[in-house]
């Protein structure tokens, strides 16, 4: 995965979300919560350390990124449990089958936005 990337299209999706209410057009972001699953291919702390250089020249420019880990987690399609997993064992804790869906922890995504004050 690119992490730069993603950043740049984490900061593209942001102002977008922000352009999309015009109470809040040309706002600056303090912050910007992002949900990376253990699938996803992404590594937080390249992330972390990438966001700065991609938010120059945008509404993010000076803003914290806060990651948060979403573990893999399957739905059985025998039991029908739903849990988290370790992405190496994509099997049902519950009843060892698998038969099973992932539901979450495969991809990045934006989960929330804090505007500056300013
Ligand atoms: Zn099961």
């Amino acid at each position: 995965m690119h992490e730069l990337s993603l950043c740049q299209a984490l900061i593209a999706t942001a102002e977008r979300q922000l352009a999309a209410r015009p109470e809040h057009a040309g706002r600056r972001l303090k912050a910007l919560k992002v949900s990376v699953g253990a699938l996803s291919g992404c590594e937080p702390d390249l992330l972390m350390h990438l966001f700065p250089h991609a938010t120059p020249g945008t509404q993010a420019e000076g803003a914290e990124l806060k990651v948060e880990f979403q573990p893999a987690q399957v739905a059985c399609n025998a039991c029908g449990e739903r849990r988290d997993v370790s992405a190496n064992q994509l099997a049902c804790p519950a009843c060892g089958g698998n038969n099973v869906s992932l539901v979450a922890g495969d991809g990045v995504f934006l989960t929330g936005l804090t505007l500056s004050d300013d």
